[in-house]
C-alpha cells in the first residue's frame, strides 16, 4: 500500500536534501510544498499584486496554476506553463513568500493541491513542507520533524547560496529567524511538530546520517 512520509521543520534543516534522498531510496514520490508557496509567490510578484495586501492576494489566490514534477530525483515546478524552479529561489521571493503563505485562501489553494498529488501518487510519497503532518495529511503513516540549531541552519543556508547571490551568515541568519518566526507565528496552520511526529535534531549530524535515520523510520 502507498506509504506516505511528512517531513517538517523550518529552513535549513536539510528537509529538501533529506526528503528528496528519501524518496529517492525508497521509490516513493517526493513533493517540495515550500516550492509551490514560493511558486505562487512568485506569480503574484510578475503579476502586480500587492504582496503587503492580504485582500489583494485573496482574490488572486486562484489564478495561477501551478503544476509539480515530483520525480524525487528532477524535481520540476511550473507557473501558468513556465518553468519556475529559477525564479522562486530569488531573494525577493525568499523574502515575500511568509506573508503570502499567511493568507488564508493560499493556503486552502495550496493545501487541495498537495492532497490530490499525495492521493494520486502511485506507491507513495514524501512530502516536505511546514503544516504538513499537522494540517495537510494528518493521517501520514510516518511523521518527522527536523530542527536544528540557528547556527547550523544559517551556515547551511549561506553554503547553498553562495556564488548564488551575494550572502553572508550574518545577515542570513538574520532573514532565516525573521522567515521563521513570521512561519511560526501565523494564524493558519502555523510551522510546527505534529504531537506524533518524531523529532531529530539534525545539528551535530551529517546528511547521510540524517536520511539514515528516517529510512529507518520509514522501513520501522
Ligand atoms: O521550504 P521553503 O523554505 O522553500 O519554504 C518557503 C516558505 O513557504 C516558508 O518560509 C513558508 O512561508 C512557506 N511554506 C508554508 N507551508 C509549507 C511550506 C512552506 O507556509 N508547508
Amino acid at each position: 500500500s502507498a506509504v506516505i512520509v511528512a517531513i517538517d521543520g523550518p529552513s535549513g534543516t536539510g528537509k529538501s536534501s533529506t526528503s528528496k534522498a528519501v524518496a529517492a531510496k525508497l521509490g516513493l514520490r517526493y513533493l517540495d510544498t515550500g516550492a509551490q508557496y514560493r511558486a505562487i509567490t512568485w506569480w503574484m510578484i510578475t503579476n502586480g499584486v500587492d504582496t503587503e495586501d492580504p485582500h489583494a492576494i485573496a482574490v488572486a489566490a486562484g489564478k495561477p496554476a501551478i503544476v509539480s514534477g515530483t520525480d524525487p530525483c528532477a524535481p520540476t515546478i511550473t507557473v501558468d506553463g513556465l518553468d519556475a524552479s529559477g525564479p522562486i529561489r530569488t531573494k525577493e521571493v525568499t523574502s515575500k513568500v511568509s506573508a503570502v503563505s499567511a493568507v488564508p485562501e493560499v493556503r486552502t489553494r495550496i493545501t487541495e493541491l498537495q492532497r490530490t498529488i499525495a492521493a494520486d501518487a502511485d506507491g507513495g510519497i514524501v512530502v516536505e513542507g511546514r503544516d504538513i503532518g499537522t494540517t495537510v495529511l494528518p493521517d501520514a503513516d510516518l511523521k518527522v520533524f527536523l530542527t536544528a540549531s540557528a547556527e547550523a541552519r544559517a551556515a547551511r543556508r549561506s553554503g547553498e547560496l553562495k556564488g548564488k547571490e551575494a550572502t553572508d551568515l550574518a545577515a542570513t541568519k538574520e532573514a532565516l529567524i525573521k522567515r521563521d518566526a513570521a512561519d511560526s507565528g501565523r494564524k493558519t496552520s502555523p510551522l510546527a511538530k505534529a504531537g506524533d511526529a518524531v523529532e531529530v535534531d539534525t545539528t551535530e549530524l551529517t546528511l547521510d546520517q540524517v536520511i539514515e535515520c528516517v529510512v529507518t523510520l520509514v522501513e520501522e
